[in-house]
């Protein structure tokens, strides 16, 4: 289809309401009445809030979201609601949780609720002495800090750390508030506060304050869980030594510590958006954190037990809230928070990393056995199979014939359901 040529200056496009935003793309994009019905309709998600959370909205993008079964954290068992568009991610957490129900399930921890933030001054003269002025002020800081917001009072400012960076463009003074921020993610209060002091910084050092910004390497908010996996429960010792090799790789090599790492956040980043939290907050946490000894490596450890079974540990900044941003508004993330039954964002943070670990032992046993496909195969042949234009009973027939032939592809499913509804005449 070719489109004329139009103008992506839409003047005033952010007043308009969403019905007069989407009937201007469809003019600019040629959308068929379809396409316009099938984008106006906002499924579960009230047209007027959608249009508070995000800027120029025309519609929403509904996401599937299932429940990971089987899961016991730290002795409760727990129903937990995962939002992804990936086939395989939900069962693979159902199936590790359920090898290692009998054996107590996932043990968690958090290291605290603490975030920071960081405030950036440039062109100091004597950067050290600048560095310790700042470390002086310490309870004006805290005032400063505490000032910003009431709620957080009692919690609040922590602790005050002030680094000189040597960067290309010569010393920086970096100052890092931390922050307690309890059960919201924390980054606006964090950032207010950032905010707050730099005149402050500025007057103390001579220096000019730049950036004002948390920092999502959250090191000082990190969950912990640690499982173990009866070696009988798993398959036996070649299926556990061949999980530990797979580790062992990916401990080795950033090449496939970035897969499995992506393998841990399909579960982690599932949970995280069906709570209405910030998924890229979370990931740049977890792969800034992977990386913090200077080398990508793996966020997972992988060993035996003077048993002989399999143990699994995760560890990972989990800078997730149940106030704030979209957690308290949007109504799906809320009903995902009543299923899980969590009180506070700690035990989310850490049923979160729970699943993580869950979902990394899927993958390094599917890896270390039977390969990722098999387990893949069904559910993508159903894709493919709509793909190919397959609709209601047509989708497990057609997907049926492509694992049995053992090739999923969109050519071979248009094959299948012409012979299909050759067969029924049509
Ligand atoms: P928020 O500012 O909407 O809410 C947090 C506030 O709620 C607190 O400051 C406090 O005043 C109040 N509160 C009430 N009860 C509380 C309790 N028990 N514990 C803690 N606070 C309580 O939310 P937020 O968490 O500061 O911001 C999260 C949003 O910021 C997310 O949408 C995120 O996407 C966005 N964000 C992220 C980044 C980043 O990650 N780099 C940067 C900017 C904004």
């Amino acid at each position: 289809m070719t489109l004329p040529n139009r103008s992506s200056r839409l003047s005033g496009f952010h007043h308009q309401s969403p019905p007069d935003r989407l009937a201007a793309v469809a003019a600019f994009a040629g959308l068929d009445a379809a396409t316009v019905g099938h984008l106006a309709d906002f499924g579960n998600l009230d047209p007027h809030l959608a249009d508070r959370l995000i800027e120029n909205v025309i519609g929403t993008m509904n996401v599937p979201v299932g429940i990971a079964t089987n899961l016991k954290v730290d002795g409760r068992d727990v129903l937990v609601p995962m939002a992804t568009e990936e086939s395989s991610v939900v069962a693979a957490v159902c199936n590790a949780a359920r090898q290692c129900y009998d054996a107590g399930g996932i043990v968690t921890s958090m290291s605290g609720p603490l975030m920071i933030a960081q405030v950036q001054l440039v062109q100091v003269r004597d950067p050290h002495s600048a560095r310790v002025k700042i470390l002086e002020k310490r309870e004006e800081v805290k005032a400063a800090c505490d000032a910003c917001d009431p709620v957080l009072v009692s919690l609040g400012f922590r602790d005050l750390e002030v680094r000189v960076l040597d960067t290309l463009g010569g010393s920086m003074v970096i100052t890092h508030l931390i922050v307690d921020t309890r059960d919201a993610m924390g980054a606006n209060a964090v950032n207010s506060m950032a905010e707050r002091l730099a005149p402050h910084f500025e007057a103390w050092t001579g220096g000019k304050v730049y950036l004002r910004i948390l920092s999502n390497l959250a090191d000082r908010r990190v969950a912990r869980a640690r499982a173990v996996w009866p070696v009988e429960a798993i398959g036996g010792q070649e299926v556990r030594d061949g999980m530990i090799s797979a580790y062992q790789f990916a401990e080795a090599d950033p090449y496939r510590a970035a897969t499995h790492n992506k393998g841990i956040m399909n579960g982690v980043s599932a949970v995280v958006l069906a709570t209405g939290n910030d998924t890229r907050a979370v990931e740049a946490g977890a792969h800034a954190y992977a990386a913090r000894g200077g080398r990508y490596t793996s966020l997972s450890r992988w060993e035996v037990t003077a048993d002989g079974d399999l143990a699994g540990v995760l560890e990972l900044p989990m800078a997730v809230g149940l106030i704030g941003g979209a957690t308290k508004l949007h109504p799906t993330a809320r009903a995902c928070l009543a299923i899980l039954g969590v009180g506070t964002a700690e035990e989310l943070a850490r049923v979160t990393a729970a699943v993580g670990l869950a979902q990394n032992f899927s993958a390094l046993k599917a890896l270390a056995t039977t390969g990722i496909q098999k387990g893949h195969m069904a559910l993508h042949a159903q894709n493919i199979a709509l793909m190919a234009g397959a609709v209601g009973e047509e989708v497990d027939a057609v997907a049926r014939a492509l694992v049995a032939r053992g090739e999923v592809r969109v050519d071979i499913a248009a094959e299948e359901l012409g012979r299909l509804r050759g067969r029924r005449g049509e």
